[in-house]
């Protein structure tokens, strides 16, 4: 298929395969990425794309559906199974439309929905001041401790006592501890608002039971297909039962037109991988990769936010270096890692330029690094972070970032043996 690309239209497959080189040569530290296996890129790319479905199996607008019912069913009961959900819905263009489709099928518009703030960690859509979230709904953000770093359920709870809003999200985008969601049940419970949970960062690490589920403390769980899960770029729902109908029509007819059928399908794939013991190890060596990482960091005189983690990620508080983030992963981009600036709690600087380093490790533990590279990875940054206005040292470091990458080589061709599904 690749080759015949190379004949059709050879501009867009020299940038191709220049994103691939790019991919293979660069230690991608951005915690919401990863590389697929060969069966989910195959299913993405395939004649599914060519097939419209709107509606759900057994209840299509169009004819043809011999296939796409069969696909949609096993896609949905294979997360059903594997997060242990009532009813699924893998429909969701992306995380960010699964998260409108929840708060549409629970509230109205107006109404107030109180999600983690954007500069605490929160995701966009949790009701941050430039999103439509924002606009649609009333929202009361709620920050972390500053000096902690970490969530303040009492002030949590003191807050939507006084606010009573409809909708309580947990979940972020940017924080490195495990979430209490039982906490966040019960304090949405006293309220009698509902609680969405969006583990669109923190999926594989659930679905492997390293952190604990959401899923029978709130209403509805949002997330995406490809962050820690290694699926497609996608978004899924999972809710009970109560509520299965009113998220199904919030996705259709309310937000979307017609899935996008060979997403659906590499969802399935990439389902069935992750419910074996391959996938366990490989979320169990996540955050043990990322705990090397953290520890390496702290003795290089890094500050981190809340002081290490527990997940896949890490969130490093540049202050004591008087270097702001933008400065710090522009260098590191040059040396081949690939990381992004983030707000941390208590930010004195803008969004646009703040004081944060965002990293983390899904995608260098797919490639098989482990501990020792981990702390090879924070010797790197280290190095470049010491040397910031040194280019030789900069090009020097990316010389042996290129090396590293040598050894761990993409696995383009990984293969989840899927003997325990169907
Ligand atoms: C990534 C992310 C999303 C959005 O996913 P997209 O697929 O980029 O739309 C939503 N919520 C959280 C917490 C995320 O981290």
């Amino acid at each position: 298929m690749v080759n015949a690309l190379e004949q059709y239209d050879p501009q867009i497959y020299e940038l191709m395969r220049q994103e691939a080189a790019r991919q293979s040569g660069s230690i991608r530290l951005i915690p919401s990425e990863n590389y697929v296996s060969k069966a989910v890129m195959l299913a993405s790319g395939s004649c599914l794309t060519n097939k419209y479905a709107e509606g759900y199996p057994g209840k299509r607008y169009y004819e043809g559906q011999q296939v796409t019912d069969l696909i949609e069913r096993m896609a949905r009961d294979r997360v059903t199974k594997i997060f242990k959900a009532d009813h699924a819905n893998v429909q969701p263009y992306s995380g960010s439309v699964a998260n409108l489709a929840a708060y549409a099928a629970l509230i109205k518009p107006g109404d107030t929905i109180m999600g983690m703030s954007l500069i605490h960690g929160g995701h966009l859509t949790h009701g941050w001041k430039v999103s439509v979230t924002s606009k649609f709904y009333h929202s009361v953000p709620y920050p972390v401790d500053h000096d902690t770093g970490r969530l303040d359920f009492d002030y949590i709870a003191d807050l939507a006592k006084k606010h009573k809003p409809k909708v309580i999200v947990s979940g972020a985008t940017a924080y490195p501890r495990e979430i209490d969601f039982e906490k966040f049940g019960q304090i949405a419970k006293d309220v009698s608002a509902y609680h969405i949970s969006d583990i669109a960062h923190i999926a594989g690490l659930v679905v492997a039971g390293i952190h604990k589920s959401p899923v029978p403390y709130a209403d509805v769980v949002s997330t995406t297909s490809h962050k820690t899960l290694r699926g497609p770029r996608g978004g899924m729902l999972l809710c009970k039962a109560e509520h299965a109908e009113k998220v199904d029509k919030a996705v259709f007819p309310g937000l979307q037109g017609g899935p996008h059928m060979h997403t659906l399908t590499a969802i399935a794939v990439a389902m069935a991988e992750a419910d074996t013991p391959e996938f366990v190890a490989y979320a169990k060596q996540v955050v043990k990769n990322a705990k090397a990482l953290a520890n390496k960091l702290l003795e290089y005189g890094f500050n981190l936010v809340s002081g290490g983690t527990d997940n896949h990620l890490i969130l490093i508080d540049l202050r004591n270096k008087n270097i702001p983030g933008r400065k710090v992963a522009k260098a590191l981009d040059r040396a081949r890692i690939v990381t992004n600036y983030n707000t941390v709690p208590g930010d004195p600087a803008p969004p646009s330029n703040p004081s944060g380093l965002r990293i983390g490790t899904p995608a260098i533990t797919t490639r098989g690094m482990k501990e020792p590279e981990a702390e090879q990875v924070a010797a790197f940054i280290n190095k470049v972070v010491e040397n910031i206005d040194n280019e030789t040292v900069i090009e020097e470091v990316g010389k042996e970032v290129l090396l590293l990458c040598s050894q761990f080589t993409v696995p383009e061709h990984f293969i989840i043996n899927n003997k325990t599904h169907r």
